[in-house]
């Protein structure tokens, strides 16, 4: 068994066509980069999924987004033994790069979401099995499940609320870390919530005020 194969022609043919069109002003950029390092303008923690392209909707280039991603967008607190992949990526983004602004990144028809609403709701017995990889990391997201059941709405969707709901947790865990809470309390870093409506392309921001995420093209 040849356990690794060569790329498929038509990533090579795509790779080409990438090349091609890269104008001066992209290869200035990336060489400015390589050179002096990364200094980007804010770290987002966004979901692994492929609808999701956290820079793009910001309409940033290379260099300015520092994106951590994984299965919807969760940040575990400092002491869970899972903790330890998210917290790296904090660690070397905020002590390392200085990132002022954190960023986490929920949206629309999230199958992560969904599966753990499938998964608190009893309705999903293979993501309950200790084999699985991906219940395991859906259970991070209970309390948000609970803290949707409490707080929805009459008429509201409970899977975008519950994306919401995983948003404001994943903010609440952000703090339990030493380096993140003395940054945002020395005002050096500021934590954003965001949701990524897929279909339109829209982003809504969490206002602490109103208590909602709130479309910034409204
Ligand atoms: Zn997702």
């Amino acid at each position: 068994m040849q356990r690794i194969q060569p790329l498929p022609a038509d990533f090579v043919r795509d790779h080409h066509a990438w090349q091609a069109q890269r104008t001066p002003v992209h290869k200035d950029t990336a060489i400015k980069l390589a050179d002096e390092g990364q200094t980007p303008k804010a770290m987002v923690i966004g979901c692994c999924d492929s609808r999701v392209q956290p820079a793009e909707v910001f309409n940033g280039d290379i260099g300015d987004f520092f994106v951590y991603r994984n299965i919807a967008n969760v940040v575990p607190p400092v002491d869970h033994p899972q903790a330890v992949s998210t917290a790296a990526a904090l660690e070397y983004g905020l002590t390392v790069l200085h990132i002022p602004h954190l960023i986490v990144m929920g949206h629309s028809n999230c199958g992560g979401v969904q599966g753990c609403h499938s998964l608190c709701s009893g309705q999903a017995p293979a993501l309950e099995s200790p084999d699985s990889f991906v219940g395991s990391w859906l259970q991070i997201l209970r309390p948000a499940y609970e803290r949707m059941q409490r707080e929805l709405q009459p008429g509201q969707d409970p899977l975008v609320a519950l994306e919401q709901a995983s948003v404001l947790q994943s903010l609440e865990h952000l703090l339990t870390h030493d380096f993140i809470r003395t940054r945002v309390a020395a005002g050096t870093l500021s934590l954003h919530g965001t949701w990524l409506d897929i279909r339109s392309g829209e982003v809504s921001a969490y206002d602490p005020q109103a208590g909602a995420f709130i479309s910034l093209t409204a």
